[in-house]
């Protein structure tokens, strides 16, 4: 892995692409060539096998990453995914935009990201128990509430942090609640910290649809992913008088031209595990959600979904990126060519981990907020975020993208020159 070969042969590898969108920012930066390169690379990484006792009597082989891109602004932070096609370069690239989507806002983190290799839903909740337990205590070297803090991602919830946290308290012999957040209400969780990420979703589309002068009353809106983050973003952007036309998860997907109900289609999927044979409504796949006739378009599920053979299909004005990297590079190039304006995922998911801060925070302190107080102090965040990055992108003549990861990266930069190179 050398951060120069990205460049050269860039891949629809998550890595490859947070490597070709840090470079395009940085060289729209005077950063000498040595910290250009320390702010390319995962400052540590850490690989685990390991073994699980399953309900049958076997032992089976788990392996499980967690990353550090980089301490420099603070402690690190970021989720942990359980999915089957978690790869170590996949955590590093989010790792990497953790990084960047903590200084885009001005939280005082560094980026990490964790991962184990399993389909959770071929296990029984004990079974992913035991997973969770050792894997949780296999990154114990690397986790604490002063160091790294991680979170919820794809395929895990605030049960699995509430193990994590369990776990990390035996070890210790004492509750530590502050070092996980996500957690349940019940032990030290913040109120809003579940609608966080697609609330914040909601924030910026409402600041965007205001700067192109689009109504969001009667947008049309289609969201691929269909989980916390885009389920969340499709009722809180009806309740604005959006019309959500499409939705999908990893079955497939639904498209109703005239508007779906969204909270009955939270039910019916609670229900039924899945979106697809909601009534009233046409099948679609994945890829065709992407296209369909809309005005917005929130990809909320996995990276990689908008790419050059399908940005030029894309009939939405604004996509908002719920989920982490789901356009690559050369996605991006088409989009802008067309005039799509994109919010970049460092900046429209962020509202996750600003409130998982505020748990953090609140847990430190023992000193707990009222919703209305978490859901004022992220919309303030988004807000102020939105318009900086806006801003940025409009003056240097950028993609909203470039100009978030020039922000993050002259913040990261600026700290590192001034704490200096140890020794
Ligand atoms: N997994 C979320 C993200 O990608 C949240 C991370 C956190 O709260 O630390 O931003």
């Amino acid at each position: 892995m050398t951060a120069q070969a990205a460049v050269i042969t860039p891949k629809e590898d998550p890595w490859q692409m947070a490597l070709r969108q840090f470079n395009i920012a940085a060289d729209q930066l005077p950063l000498k060539r040595g910290i250009r390169e320390l702010l390319a690379y995962p400052k540590r990484e850490l690989t685990v096998n390991f073994p699980v006792k399953m309900d049958d009597g076997s032992v089976r082989i788990f392996t499980g990453y967690r990353v550090h891109h980089s301490t420099v602004l603070g402690p690190t932070k970021g989720g942990i995914r359980y999915h089957p096609d978690v790869t170590l370069n996949e955590v590093r690239a989010l790792a990497m935009w953790m990084t960047w989507k903590c200084a885009t806002v001005g939280l005082p983190y560094g980026g990490a990201k964790g991962g184990v290799v399993v389909n959770p839903k071929e296990l029984s909740r004990e079974e992913l128990e035991h997973l969770t337990r050792r894997y949780a205590t296999e990154i114990g070297i690397l986790m604490s509430p002063e160091g790294d803090i991680p979170a919820p991602d794809v395929g895990t919830n605030p049960q699995i942090m509430a193990w994590i946290m369990d776990t990390y308290s035996m070890h210790r012999g004492y509750s530590t609640p502050s070092v996980v957040t996500g957690k349940p209400l019940a032990i030290g969780g913040s109120f809003g910290r579940i609608e966080a990420t697609g609330r914040g979703v909601t924030f910026v589309t409402r600041e965007a649809t205001r700067h192109l002068g689009m109504p969001l009353a009667g947008a049309k809106v289609a969201v691929q992913g269909f989980g916390n983050v885009g389920a969340v973003a499709a009722y809180l952007l009806h309740d604005q008088g959006c019309s959500i036309v499409a939705a999908s998860d990893s079955s497939g997907g639904v498209h109703n031209p005239k508007g779906l109900d969204p909270r009955a289609l939270v039910k019916f999927k609670e229900d039924r595990g899945s979106v697809t044979g909601f009534p009233s409504a046409n099948r679609v796949t994945n890829e065709e959600l992407l296209e369909v006739s809309c005005d917005i378009l929130v990809p909320s599920a996995l990276e990689a979904q908008i790419t050059a053979s399908n940005a030029g299909k894309v009939k939405a004005r604004l996509v908002v990126e719920g989920a982490n990297g789901p356009i690559t590079p050369d996605g991006d190039e088409v989009l802008e060519a067309r005039n799509v304006l994109v919010v970049p995922d460092i900046l429209a998911n962020a509202g996750g981990v600003i409130v998982s801060y505020f748990e953090w925070v609140q847990g430190l302190q023992q000193f707990f907020w009222t919703e209305e107080e978490v859901n004022q102090n992220l919309e303030r965040i988004m807000v102020r975020s939105f318009g900086q990055v806006l801003r940025g992108s409009l003056d240097r003549k950028v993609s909203m993208r470039t100009a978030a990861l020039i922000r993050a990266i002259e913040r990261v930069a600026d700290a590192l020159m001034t704490r200096g190179i140890y020794p």
